[in-house]
């Protein structure tokens, strides 16, 4: 073998090599921010920062942002509870969200109610990219298995996802969800990017 042949087999190489790291290399598709507000404990943020990216059909940066406080304006003492979306609307004018690849998930420790319900766990504008969820329902704390659902589902529905009718789905709206989307939501989802899934026959 001539110097010259061995040398392009040595280039051949190195360049199949740094094409492949190109090719491989992880492109994050979305940036959410974890927003605190209120007393939100450090191993809350933690697990929702660590598990929230597994649970989605697209890659994503998690980033815990500084506190942020609850506007005493939203609170009602009748019902002891805080309007979500006054939460979700001042919150919203204090924070830069760039929907094309952002969403902001605020992280309360408040019972929320809205205009339509007197208890809610989260809501979710699509327009501003933003969602609250409360660490709190009627019989107390959330387990963190819990708060990692809710924030999988309002952040679906930031991206203007809705309910789904699979109760194997985890926008199902029941109580037994599973904690994973179905096929059907997963393709919803992946609809924004230039590669969306391929739709499978579904296998019943
Ligand atoms: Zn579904």
């Amino acid at each position: 073998m001539s110097k010259r042949v061995v040398v392009f087999v040595i280039m051949a190489l190195v360049l199949s090599v740094a094409f492949t790291d190109i090719v491989s290399a992880r492109v994050v598709e979305e940036h959410i921010w974890l927003v605190p507000a209120g007393d939100i404990d450090g191993k809350t943020l933690g697990y929702l920062k660590n598990n929230l990216p597994d649970c989605f059909p697209m890659t994503m940066n998690v980033t815990v942002d500084a506190l942020k406080e609850i506007p005493k304006s939203a609170y009602n003492s009748s019902k002891k509870k805080y309007n979500a979306d006054v939460i979700l609307d001042d919150i919203s004018n204090r924070t830069t969200v760039d929907v094309t690849n952002e969403r902001a998930l605020v992280v309360t420790d408040v019972e929320l109610y809205t205009l339509d319900a007197d208890s809610v766990s989260g809501i979710s504008d699509v327009k501003k990219g933003i969602s609250v969820i409360s660490l709190k329902d009627g019989s107390g704390n959330l387990t963190l298995e819990k708060t990692l659902k809710l924030a999988v589902r309002e952040l679906a529905h930031s991206w203007g996802l809705a309910d789904c009718v699979n109760p194997r789905c985890i926008m199902n709206p029941t109580e037994h969800r599973r904690d994973t989307f179905c096929h059907e939501c997963r393709i919803k989802l992946r609809h924004r990017y230039d590669k969306p899934l391929i739709k499978m026959p579904q296998i019943l």
